[in-house]
């Protein structure tokens, strides 16, 4: 928040991280250096959404996007919180970053609220049929040898 302070990060920018980490921390981190499909080492010329971020050509969907070389950068930097990098960027990677990180967020939280309420479901399943009968409280009873 130092960078913020000293008025060189654009207040989107920091949105832009916040959104980016709070969907990492929901388990859906994205990839933007290694291929999100196969793993293979980045960086990578291809994103989407859908695969995880960045995809080497082998595992890159029909319809996906080609941010520049240092879109991919700020977006490493963003969820890394290397604000230095970030400052470091142009506007066209700004720009492109944002869009991304808004694409993967919406796409995330909508497939996301499915896989909530089939855990929820799972949840229920589990809370109705428990695996053991609630122990009664006769410890100081019912010894003998
Ligand atoms: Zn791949």
């Amino acid at each position: 928040m130092a960078a913020l302070a000293q008025n060189k990060i654009p207040a989107y920018l920091v949105l832009d991280a916040y959104l980016v980490r709070a969907v990492a921390t929901s388990g859906w981190t994205p990839s933007f250096c290694d291929c999100a499909g196969c793993g293979d080492p980045g960086p990578h010329r291809s994103f989407n959404v859908a695969s995880g971020g960045a995809v080497c050509p082998q595992c890159r969907p029909p319809g996906s996007s080609a941010p520049a070389p240092e879109t991919f950068v700020l977006m490493d930097a963003l969820m890394r919180g290397d604000w230095i990098g970030v400052a470091a960027t142009d506007d066209r990677a700004r720009r492109q970053s944002s869009a991304l990180i808004a694409s993967y967020v919406q796409w995330h939280l909508e497939h996301g609220v499915r896989s909530l309420r089939h855990v929820d479901r799972g949840d229920h399943e589990i809370a109705a049929a428990p695996a053991r009968p609630a122990t009664p409280a006769t410890a100081s009873e019912g010894h003998h040898s």
